[in-house]
């Protein structure tokens, strides 16, 4: 044994190597990878025999995740966008928060729990994981659409709305304490305001000096030149301005982190801040799910598993249809409406937080945690499979006339009447500069791509668009394979670029394939599945670089086509 302890590093050794085993094998058994994190915490937690690491210090770890998870979200998201998605996401959040609460509070009504428990109870059943949330959205690449954009202020509003109960809980504890008494009515009003206008000025800080300052900071750290320094300043700022906020304004980690990457992410250097923060990112999401394992008390699916159904009830039925509904009745398609209500039948961190004050504050009976994280659990580990339910059935259904969607244009799936055309998959950096230069020679082109500004590129460059991931079938359908001339697979995920290029060749065994890659491995993955031209971007760089050192005459010609793309649109 070593003679000092150290359960940071146990914790974090523990939870990684246990999650990595866990996840591979949930992974040969074809079921989510996070099934098997959440065990792995199931296993290292306190109510399993063995090794038990230290549930407070997970918790922590696992905010870390959370704060570079909004941190990277904040990134891709504008003020623009999260004022344009207020109009839905405000009224959305706050309706689908009460309704859920009601349920909440009806069965802890029914479980005989006194009315303030229901209202705590409730509470903590209406708000989403931002872990489970974000990855979700980020694995099915709607993140960057109009309906990612929603589920992802819907959120935000969320993540306001605790901010406020947190605060609120104690004094509303004390005012029922001293019934009667007369003060605490002003002290709960008094709290209320004072925590808003911390918000407030938290968020008038960011957006007036934050705007300014972290820009500046990130591009002089960029122009020393050291790659070493701009990683440390993307960690210094988003764990930075997150801590701030949680200790001088009382804003959440989750929401502080949010407003640092959204500050920075209307600079160009938001692509490479986004890039740095992914590996410390994904470590920490894992431990996120790792920690919500080991709180879990597996004994109360035995000892109360009415309650425990009824509460995975509400959170994955009810707070569903609740968000269907509202999302509906402002006029917006199935799909949006199907991808929202998937997104949020889930809840996580801040019911551990709200639930865990409310038994401290004897608001709750503390048989209530179980049933919160029996929910938790369930509701994570089912979530990919809600998903998949509800989207199907939003692409099923015929939209009906009168809810023609007002802000986004169905996802049009009617399959391409072209044929002998170009189809360009991903319209970024590199897809972009391909259909300039087929548009330049008159190809009839059909673009899949799944970011809105990506989509907003193709259609003024003349593609016919088709919005999402390349990889899913029904998209693949719809591209009229087996008439095209040729496949630009210009994505740099090898992962779904390998699906594509298998599909498309079982589509239409002769058609011209070209990939894109990052790697000899890619390459020849790639090759195996039959792509015919795989580009490994560092090669092309280091042949265009040796045909100038060569004064080539090849060089004039293609430098040549490079002159005529250098007006194109390219992606920042
Ligand atoms: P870049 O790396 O700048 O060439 O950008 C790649 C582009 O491909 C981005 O615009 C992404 O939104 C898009 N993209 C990445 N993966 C997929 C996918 N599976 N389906 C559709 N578009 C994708």
């Amino acid at each position: 044994m070593p003679e000092h302890q150290t359960p940071l590093i146990a914790t974090i050794a523990a939870g990684l190597m246990l999650a990595f085993v866990l996840g591979l094998i949930a992974q040969r058994l074809r079921v989510q990878p996070l099934v098997g994190y959440l065990l792995a915490g199931v296993m290292v937690g306190p109510y399993t025999p063995g090794f038990t690491a230290d549930p407070a210090l997970a918790t922590e770890l696992a905010e870390i995740g959370v704060i570079l998870l909004m941190f990277g979200v904040g990134l891709h998201f504008s003020l623009k966008d999260l004022l344009s998605v207020g109009r839905i996401a405000i009224p959305g959040a706050i309706g689908q928060i009460a309704v859920a609460t009601l349920m909440g509070a009806g069965l802890s009504w029914a479980l005989g729990w006194p009315p303030l428990a229901g209202f705590v109870f409730g509470l903590a059943l209406s708000v989403a994981s931002t872990v489970v949330l974000i990855r979700a959205l980020q694995d099915r690449h709607i993140l960057e659409t109009h309906r990612g954009r929603i589920a992802v202020g819907w959120l935000v509003v969320e993540d306001l709305v605790m901010v406020l109960a947190l605060v609120l809980l104690p004094a509303l504890a004390v005012a029922v304490a001293t019934e009667g008494k007369g003060i605490p009515s002003s002290q709960l009003l008094l709290s209320l305001l004072a925590t808003l206008a911390k918000v407030s000025m938290f968020v008038a800080i960011m957006l007036i000096v934050g705007r300014r300052v972290i820009p500046w900071l990130m591009h002089y750290t960029a122009h020393t030149g050291s790659r070493e320094l701009f990683r440390l300043a993307v960690y210094a700022v988003a764990l930075g301005v997150a801590y701030g906020a949680h200790y001088f304004f009382d804003v959440s980690f989750a929401l502080g982190a949010f407003f640092a990457g959204m500050v920075l992410g209307e600079s160009d250097l938001s692509q490479r801040a986004a890039e740095e923060a992914i590996p410390l990112r994904d470590a920490f999401a894992v431990l996120f799910f790792v920690s919500v394992g080991m709180l879990l008390n597996p004994m109360v699916f035995v000892e109360a598993p009415l309650a425990v159904i009824a509460t995975i009830a509400i959170i994955i039925v009810g707070k569903s249809a609740a968000a269907y509904l509202i999302v509906r009745a402002f006029g917006y398609n199935r799909s949006t409406a199907f991808t929202v209500s998937a997104s949020l039948a889930q809840i996580g961190e801040f019911s551990f937080i709200l639930i865990g004050i409310g038994i401290g504050l004897d608001m709750v009976p503390k048989e209530s945690r179980d049933l919160v994280l029996a929910g938790a659990i369930v509701s994570i580990m089912v979530n990919p499979f809600v998903f998949t339910l509800l989207e199907r059935l939003g692409a099923d259904r015929e939209v009906p006339p009168k809810y023609k969607p007002d802000a986004e244009p169905e996802t049009d799936l009617t399959p391409t009447t072209l044929t002998g055309h170009d189809i360009v998959v991903g319209y970024g950096r590199v897809g972009s500069l391909v259909g300039a230069g087929l548009r330049q020679e008159g190809a009839k082109m059909v673009v899949v791509e799944a970011s809105d500004a990506g989509v907003d590129r193709a259609r003024s460059d003349g593609a016919d668009v088709f919005t999402g991931n390349a990889a899913e079938p029904a998209i693949i359908a719809a591209l009229n394979l087996a008439g095209a001339r040729r496949l630009y697979v210009t994505i740099p995920e090898a992962f779904e670029a390998g699906q594509i290029v298998q599909q498309a060749r079982a589509a239409n065994p002769t058609l011209d394939i070209l990939a894109r890659a990052h790697s000899s491995a890619t390459v020849e993955h790639l090759e195996k599945l039959g792509a015919n031209l795989i580009v490994l971007g560092e090669t092309e760089i280091a042949h265009r670089m040796l045909e100038h050192g060569r004064g080539d005459t090849r060089t004039a010609a293609r430098s040549g086509l490079n002159d005529g793309l250098q007006d194109a649109p390219i992606a920042p």
